[in-house]
């Protein structure tokens, strides 16, 4: 899937070959952009290929794009990960195939095993400096993502933990007792998986995600994970922690001790879970983005930095006002707004992504978003 070229100087280059880049990319194709190339530290989807085994999308995956609705897991108009895969909730690995299906139907330009180590704006142009190499772009996509960057810090001990986005199987973890520190998604779905194995699990959240009075499920659990919830054997062997931020967590000897902010211990032989979310990547390019509140880039109304002009960011990461983008269908919305941004920034028409709007993948506006959607 490696492009092979010489070239140093392009109009657009893209950072990440996940979800976002890829999606990103095919917005830019069709918008008429053709000089640039996607930059992919390991091969196309290679987050995804890393998920655990077990676990699988939460979105589901309906092939509906004939009716004039994209699926779900789409990151693409005229394709659908339940049409390629004949699956409704894939896993990991597979979501990853689908992905370089992608690529290679839309031949993409994708340098793979390049990763991206710095990015600076040096007069109108940025330098993008490689593993092996230096490039040089009118404007930076930045869509590196969140999972390999994991959140690492947050309490005293949190480094005796094994975060969840570097297990590679469930059924594979040793031990008999879980302690599990965050109670959304990916600590829900480890629960489930352990406690179908009969493993006794604690669970801890600072908050209650399991109560969440909100229709967002970037803030409430998805039904997926609450239908997994009502099975016998997650009753029977999973405890939760609602309202239990955690203070620290010690070895002592061969035991692991959590102490809470209220001063409860537990105990197990087996390390902590963490579950308690991500970095992210674009901590890697923070000083070419201002920064909101809580520490998400603040974007102008077309996703690009509002400090350095050409610097886009694109997935998970995007925030407008209190709106969070984390997942494929609600960031894929932004696609087609970068991408219109940028031919207009090169002087191209950019007429192909009108249709765009007729897919719901929005083009100047976030009315989708609004105060009052449920979207
Ligand atoms: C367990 C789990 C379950 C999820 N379930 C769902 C779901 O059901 N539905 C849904 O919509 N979303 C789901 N998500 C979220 C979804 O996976 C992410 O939002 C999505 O992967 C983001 O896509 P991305 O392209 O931004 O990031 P990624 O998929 O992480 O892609 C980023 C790419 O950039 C590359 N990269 C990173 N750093 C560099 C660098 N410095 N230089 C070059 N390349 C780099 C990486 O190798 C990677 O290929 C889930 C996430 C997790 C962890």
């Amino acid at each position: 899937m490696t492009t092979t070229t010489n070239k140093k100087d392009y109009d657009v280059i893209v950072v990440g070959g996940g979800a976002a880049g890829l999606g990103v990319s095919i917005a830019l194709s069709h918008a008429g952009i053709e000089d640039f190339i996607v930059l992919e530290r390991h091969v196309v989807g290679a987050s995804f290929a890393l998920w655990p085994a077990e676990t699988r999308f939460i979105t589901p995956s309906f092939p509906t794009n004939s009716t004039g609705m994209l699926d779900l897991n789409s990151i693409a108009i005229g394709v659908s990960p339940a049409y390629s895969l004949e699956v409704e909730h894939p896993t990991g690995p597979e979501y990853a195939l689908h992905l370089q299906g992608v690529a290679s139907y839309f031949q993409l330009p994708i340098q793979e095993n390049t990763e991206v180590k710095r990015v600076t704006k040096i007069g109108d142009e940025f330098v993008v400096d490689t593993t092996d190499d230096t490039l040089r772009a009118k404007h930076v996509i930045w869509a590196a993502g969140e999972f390999q960057y994991p959140r690492l810090n947050g309490f005293d001990g949190i480094e005796l933990c094994r975060h969840t986005a570097t297990i590679a199987s469930y059924q594979k973890l040793e031990g008999d007792d879980f302690l599990i520190v965050g109670g959304y998604e990916s600590g829900v779905d480890a629960a489930y998986h352990l406690s179908k194995r009969g493993k006794r699990v604690r669970v801890f959240d600072k908050d209650c995600p399991w109560k969440e009075e909100s229709s967002d499920p970037s803030i409430a659990l998805s039904t997926y994970s609450v239908e997994r919830m009502r099975k016998q054997w997650f009753k029977d062997n999973v405890e939760l922690y609602p309202n239990t931020p955690i203070r620290s967590v010690v070895k002592l000897d061969d035991l692991y001790e959590v102490t809470t902010h209220d001063g409860k211990k537990f105990q197990s032989p087996v390390p902590p879970l963490m579950a308690g979310g991500f970095d992210g990547s674009h901590k890697l390019v923070a000083d070419l983005f201002e920064k909101r509140d809580d520490g998400f880039p603040l974007l102008s109304e077309d996703d690009e930095s509002t400090i350095v002009p050409g610097m886009f960011l694109c997935g998970p990461t995007v925030r407008h006002q209190n709106h969070v983008f984390c997942f494929i269908y609600k960031f894929r919305q932004r696609f087609a707004v970068v991408a219109k941004t940028i031919a207009t920034s090169l002087g191209l028409p950019a007429e192909e992504l009108e249709k765009y709007r007729m897919w719901g993948m929005y083009l100047d506006d976030l009315s989708c978003c609004g105060e009052e959607c449920v979207c």
